[in-house]
């Protein structure tokens, strides 16, 4: 049953995953084709440009050709010359060249071949700062219409060629029809090709500024979906982003859940427990370093995550409420370990955790009475231990000052714990009464070294504590030489896996029970 529920979830999840890749590909495509316009202009402009630089390189490959000497009526000396240039000319079927009146005197065609430009050719000549135009008419010489390209130098003459028209028309075909696009090809407004159909849903013209021809794209149906086909690769990247973020996205918050849901269960399923790390003191010299109290430590083994460390299952908890709960039950633990073994326990302490949004809340007074309510003496024996920062807002402050008092006025101590690492610092600590300054294992990581920067900074926390005559207790103290350096310092107590790792209750208990054997034999 389990199982087909964990399928039946997987293919539905598989189907939301595709039909979130496929609206954001269709959505990536849609957004696409606004751009179709710059694709199908820049086609056109390109195809255009082709012809120019077509036209143009002829142009200048028969510039030799019009010398003075060759304007001369002297053609049959110079014909087979120009013909051979013509044969070896790709696109130029006919060419002639004709004198300043105009004249064509000498031609490639067969035959005499004499006549003169057209006066409308002259005048566009002229009008050209490039003295090149095109001509697109039937000519004599192939009873066709063709296009001429002519240009002419003054004080010289010019030439004339024959372009047959489905060259140019196929040169703007490269360009545009493996894109699905119909085009007008036109030389002086005259038409080469004629569009095939008449189902253009846009259209674009482009003009040449060196020639009188111009480009007409049509832009169709098959167009747009032929530029999607194109793009589709970029679509499919979009979608594919889109789609991982998202399962990415909904995986952690599906783990964060579940970790969520798995810890909700994990106090009524007894998989929650405390570990207690004894906390040190060096009071007399003679005696050395004897255990004063403890810190409650919560650890939660599940059974299929193991054990999960506190620094991800408390946040989680603070975000999930969970937290006020959590407290309880150590706080509960704290009076039944005090209650059980009191005598043990006679002058020691035993410090929790209390998290920032259990303490400003306002019943917590009312829940710590509620759990001490026939044991108030043993609230002398517990430390709250809070952390300082910035992240409450005036209104909590209050409340915590509130709460804060009242619970040293029955007797509970508070520590300000991992002191340096917050933000608030000094006006936090004047705001509220303290009794302990819990120094961060950060600042004890390399106080051996002479040039380290902890050690006026711990000194500058002994002076603040000595003002505030609060005590202060180091932690994380994992070598005898970080215990030697804070014993010169002037520290006294200490909280470190060079004494104590946190241990289960019972081994704490041994622990207190075998220093009590060894410092009052006789008890
Ligand atoms: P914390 O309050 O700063 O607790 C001290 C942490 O330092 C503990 O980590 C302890 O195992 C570790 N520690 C102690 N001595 C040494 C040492 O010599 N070297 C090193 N490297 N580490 C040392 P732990 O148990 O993993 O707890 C992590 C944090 O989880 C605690 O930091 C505390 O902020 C939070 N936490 C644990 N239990 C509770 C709880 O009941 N309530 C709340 N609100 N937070 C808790
Ligand atoms: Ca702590
Ligand atoms: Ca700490």
């Amino acid at each position: 049953m389990n199982k087909h529920f964990i399928l039946k979830f997987k293919i539905d999840s598989g189907i939301k995953v595709c039909f979130f890749f496929i609206a954001c590909l269709i959505l990536s495509m849609v957004l696409l084709l606004p751009f179709s316009a710059f694709h199908y202009k820049n086609l056109t402009q390109t195809s255009v440009l082709y012809l120019e630089t077509e036209l143009t390189n002829i142009k200048s490959s028969f510039i030799p050709f019009l010398d003075k000497t060759f304007t001369q009526k002297n053609c049959a000396s110079f014909i087979r010359e120009f013909r051979q240039k013509v044969f070896n000319e790709k696109i130029v079927k006919e060419s002639g060249i004709f004198n300043q009146e105009d004249h064509v005197f000498c031609s490639t065609t067969q035959g005499d071949v004499s006549f003169n430009l057209f006066k409308s050719i002259r005048k566009r000549l002229n009008d050209s700062p490039t003295n090149t135009t095109l001509s697109y008419t039937k000519t004599a010489i192939t009873g066709e219409k063709s296009v001429l390209l002519i240009f002419s130098k003054p004080e010289v003459g010019g030439i004339s060629s024959l372009i047959p028209p489905q060259y140019l028309i196929d040169m703007v075909k490269t360009k545009l029809s493996p894109y699905d696009i119909d085009f007008k090809l036109a030389v002086i407004d005259r038409g080469l090709t004629q569009k095939k159909e008449n189902r253009e849903i846009t259209q674009y013209s482009y003009q040449s500024d060196k020639y009188p021809l111009s480009v007409t794209a049509y832009l169709g149906l098959s167009y747009y979906l032929n530029f999607l086909l194109n793009y589709l690769w970029f679509g499919c990247l979009v979608a594919g982003v889109s789609t991982s973020l998202l399962v990415f996205y909904k995986h952690k918050k599906l783990s964060q859940s579940s970790l969520g849901f798995s810890l909700s269960n994990a106090l009524d399923k007894h998989q929650l427990y405390i570990n207690y790390q004894p906390i040190v003191e060096n009071t007399d010299p003679n005696l050395g370093y004897k255990v004063v109290g403890c810190e409650s430590l919560l650890r939660w083994k599940d059974p299929q995550l193991g054990n999960v460390p506190p620094d991800v299952f408390i946040p989680l908890a603070e975000r999930s409420g969970l937290i006020n709960d959590l407290t309880y039950f150590v706080l509960k633990e704290a009076l039944n370990l005090l209650k059980t073994h009191k005598h043990t326990f006679k002058t020691l302490y035993i410090s929790v955790n209390i998290s920032r949004k259990v303490i400003c809340r306002k019943d917590f007074i009312e829940k710590v009475n509620d759990i001490f309510k026939n044991e108030k003496q043993l609230l002398t024996q517990i430390v709250f231990e809070i952390t300082e920062n910035t992240e409450c807002s005036e209104a909590e402050l209050v409340v915590i000052k509130e709460n804060l008092k009242a619970f040293s006025e029955l007797g509970v101590k508070i520590a300000i714990d991992d002191f340096g690492t917050g933000y608030s610092g000094l006006d936090f600590i004047r705001k509220f009464p303290f009794h302990i300054l819990k120094i961060d294992k950060v600042f004890v990581k390399n106080i051996t070294d002479e040039s380290s920067y902890a050690i006026p900074l711990i000194e500058s926390i002994i002076q603040i504590s000595n003002s505030l005559k609060t005590k202060i207790i180091v932690e994380g103290v994992e070598n005898i030489a970080q215990v030697s350096t804070l014993n010169n310092l002037g520290i006294e107590c200490i909280q470190g896996f060079h004494f104590y790792k946190p241990v289960p209750k019972k081994a704490l208990v041994d622990i207190l029970r075998r220093q009590k054997a060894i410092n009052n034999p006789n008890e």
